[in-house]
């Protein structure tokens, strides 16, 4: 709805188009939190993390990235659109990450504002969150890798259909499509971690397939930090781009 839609996936070209007196994101279609359609923009906020960037290089933006804030007209939620190539400073590990996001995508009733009240942050982080698993990984390669590790699993079974919503969970086709691969995505990745011959250690099975994703010499044993660490997207963009 905001940042998914962004059709900037890489770095340069949205520096070279977004920013103050530069260019300006597209408008969303309407409000993360209330059914308003009418969004103004409102301001800029300027982010220095750390970025991985092209071929999951890490990149430090010294004079910042510039990222538009757009206020609801009806409520006057406000919120920032982030490009997909960015990857969000991590103040949560990525166990807060899954918990959250699963617990907001498994209960029918769970909200935005009440999952993030139980996991100490903010609503927007977990709307956040879900669309960045939401792209993270295709779920139909982390089936193929389960079932070429343990044939017989069921994982097939497990795959989420749908995502359980007795309220609209999302404004769009595109948030949709967004929230129902970030619950198929964290459900395979839990099975996969159960389908090894010898379990991962990690209690969180996002984290552990986060250091599995991780390219380069010094891979998912070659470096221990309490911190969550880089790591490399190897699917951004729209789902279906
Ligand atoms: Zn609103």
């Amino acid at each position: 709805m905001s940042s998914i839609l962004l059709p900037w996936t890489d770095i340069k070209s949205y520096r070279a188009e977004i920013g103050p007196g530069v260019g300006r994101p597209p408008r969303p279609v309407g409000c993360l939190r209330c059914p308003g359609k009418r969004i103004w923009y409102d301001g800029w906020r300027r982010v220095f993390s750390v970025l991985i960037g092209d071929e999951g290089r890490v990149e430090r933006v010294d004079e910042g990235v510039p990222l538009q804030r757009v206020a609801c007209a009806t409520c006057w939620t406000s919120w920032t659109l982030w490009p997909s190539f960015l990857h969000p400073a991590r103040q949560f590990g990525p166990d807060v990450n899954e918990a959250a996001a699963l617990a907001y995508l498994s209960d029918a009733r769970a909200t935005y504002v009440e999952v993030g009240s139980r996991y100490g942050c903010s609503w927007t982080s977990v709307w956040r969150w879900v669309g960045w698993l939401g792209r993270l990984a295709a779920p139909e390669e982390i089936l193929a890798a389960i079932l070429r590790t343990a044939g017989d699993s069921p994982a097939l079974d497990f795959v989420p259909r749908e995502v359980p919503q007795d309220h609209e969970k999302a404004y769009s086709p595109e948030r949709a499509a967004i929230l129902l691969r970030a619950y198929r995505t964290l459900v395979l990745i839990g099975l996969w971690a159960r389908a090894l011959w010898v379990p991962p250690s990690d209690p969180s099975s996002l984290r552990w397939f986060l250091w599995t994703q991780r390219r380069g010499p010094r891979g998912p044993q070659g470096q221990r930090e309490a911190r969550s660490p880089a790591f490399h997207i190897d699917r951004r963009g729209p789902p279906d781009a």
